[in-house]
């Protein structure tokens, strides 16, 4: 079975990333198992190839679940892989060069529940990273008088679709597809995609019977291609680029990193360099890791090496001095060119996200960089200063910042997916600086805005 990342594939190029986006609850991860599931029944056994943090399925396998949407011959694409963690928080998390790291999303919105915060926020999102999604209405096995579709699994026309969709069903996707015209989209059912600037396809699913995954894979297929033709002349055999997804410790390895590789290829030995905290670091790699199939998975043996690896891929990556790598940050390898370039590169790479900050304000603390951005954003569009923005636990010189602001307002931290440590939190408690946390951005703002109420009240 080939790779789907190999340069011998015979594709033009490289396998297109996709993210999963929406609401909590509407579907993200049931949808990711059912395209996995679906895939793993209409290909052959190992025809679906796990990498760290996300899954590929070649073309072959694609078309066959969309049976007779997709002719393979009308791709240049490999195949998809999918980030196996959903939601915008791993969205921002994993940035490129360009932006965002995945090429396509799939937007996924529970057909009862329509639009709530986590749409808009992943919308917002999009937009600004440009990157083109599909809309998933969701969860339509679960709305009055659906009726499964006999002759699964495909709707192709409209007049199909609405002889067998329920009118309330109708109802809801049509008031979804009001709200995406509110935030400035035109779209339609899925026979009118286009790109994020136009139209934006909406296909009914479910996630939990499987109907509409063939043509939601049809409409990822056709949204990949038209973009990836545009916008990539990918070179998988340039040296490698990549984004840390996470830092790990890892038995046997000491601290690694979870890479998803989006250009060029990465070999064993060859020197990278990564984004740090303070500073970017500059090691040789020592081990390249993948995930050993399923089947043959021993406890202690999950990985197996391998000398090189290609984009588009997820991997592990075991190298010394990675203690302070950075989740989200760039990760480059050298090879044949400069290594102050390189760290350069690197350098400039992370001071693009860098958070804009007044003198008065308030301190946000996350967990990575992306997210750290997509925050101050949500933050700016709030109006809510910050003074101080970084990456990292809640340490007490945070609460030390924190309380020299002149308004009790400011005297606040947002700690966005990290820990407060210790002693930090007795700090905070002693100097009045008050704290808030979560993993949910919209949470947090909503949070602090109710506090600044209620001391407004108070004042009065
Ligand atoms: P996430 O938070 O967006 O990842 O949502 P989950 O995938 O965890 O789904 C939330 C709940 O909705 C779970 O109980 C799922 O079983 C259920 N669910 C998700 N998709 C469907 C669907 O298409 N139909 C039905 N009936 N239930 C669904």
């Amino acid at each position: 079975m080939p790779d789907t990342n190999t340069r011998e594939n015979g594709h033009g190029l490289r396998t297109p990333i996709v993210a999963v986006l929406g609401h909590v609850d509407h579907g993200k991860t049931s949808l990711l198992d059912k395209i996995r599931g679906s895939t793993v029944i209409e290909g052959e056994a190992g025809a679906i190839t796990q990498h760290i943090g996300a899954t590929a399925i070649p073309l072959d396998v694609v078309s066959k679940v969309a049976g007779s949407l997709i002719d393979p011959s009308d791709f240049d694409l490999p195949g998809l892989l999918f980030i196996d963690t959903p939601g915008h928080h791993s969205f921002t998390t994993l940035r490129s060069r360009g932006g965002a790291l995945a090429d396509i999303a799939i937007l996924v919105v529970d057909v009862n529940d329509g639009f709530q915060p986590q749409t808009l926020e992943a919308i917002n999102i999009l937009k600004q990273s440009q990157t083109p999604f599909v809309v998933a209405a969701n969860k339509i096995d679960t709305v009055p008088g659906w009726k499964p579709n006999e002759d699964a699994p495909v709707q192709q026309t409209k007049e199909a679709q609405s002889d067998r969709a329920s009118s309330m069903l109708d109802e809801q996707l049509y008031e979804i597809i009001g709200e995406l015209s509110d935030e400035g989209f035109s779209a339609d059912m899925y026979w009118r995609v286009q790109d994020f600037r136009g139209n934006i396809g909406v296909v009914p699913v479910s996630a939990e019977t499987g109907e509409g995954i063939p043509d939601l894979l049809t409409v990822l297929m056709g949204l990949a291609q038209r973009y990836m033709k545009e916008d990539m002349a990918i070179d998988v055999t340039g040296p490698g680029a990549g984004t840390v997804l996470e830092v790990k410790e890892e038995k046997g390895f000491g601290t690694t990193l979870d890479v998803v590789l989006y250009d060029g290829t990465i070999r064993e030995d060859e020197t990278i360099v990564v984004g740090g905290l303070d500073e970017p670091i500059v090691t040789d790699v020592r081990a390249i890791l993948k995930p050993r199939p399923l089947a043959e998975i021993r406890t202690e043996d999950r990985f197996e090496k391998v000398e090189e690896i290609a984009a588009a891929s997820g991997v592990k990556i075991a190298a010394p001095g990675l203690d302070d790598a950075m989740a989200g940050a760039p990760v480059r390898v050298v090879r044949d060119r400069d290594i102050e370039e390189v760290i350069a590169e690197v350098r400039a790479e992370l001071s693009e996200i860098e958070v804009e900050t007044q003198e008065q304000g308030v301190v946000v603390k996350a967990d990575t960089l992306g997210s750290l951005e997509a925050i101050a954003n949500a933050m700016d569009e709030a109006e809510i200063p910050i003074m101080r923005a970084e990456v990292g636990d809640v340490a007490p010189r945070d609460i030390s910042v924190a309380s020299t602001a002149g308004e009790d307002k400011h005297k606040t931290i947002l700690a966005f997916n990290v820990d407060v440590l210790a002693d930090a939190e007795q700090q905070a408690e002693d100097s009045d600086v008050k704290l808030f946390e979560s993993g949910v951005i919209y949470r947090l703002i909503e949070e602090y805005e109710e506090y600044v109420e209620e001391l407004e009240r108070a004042q009065q």
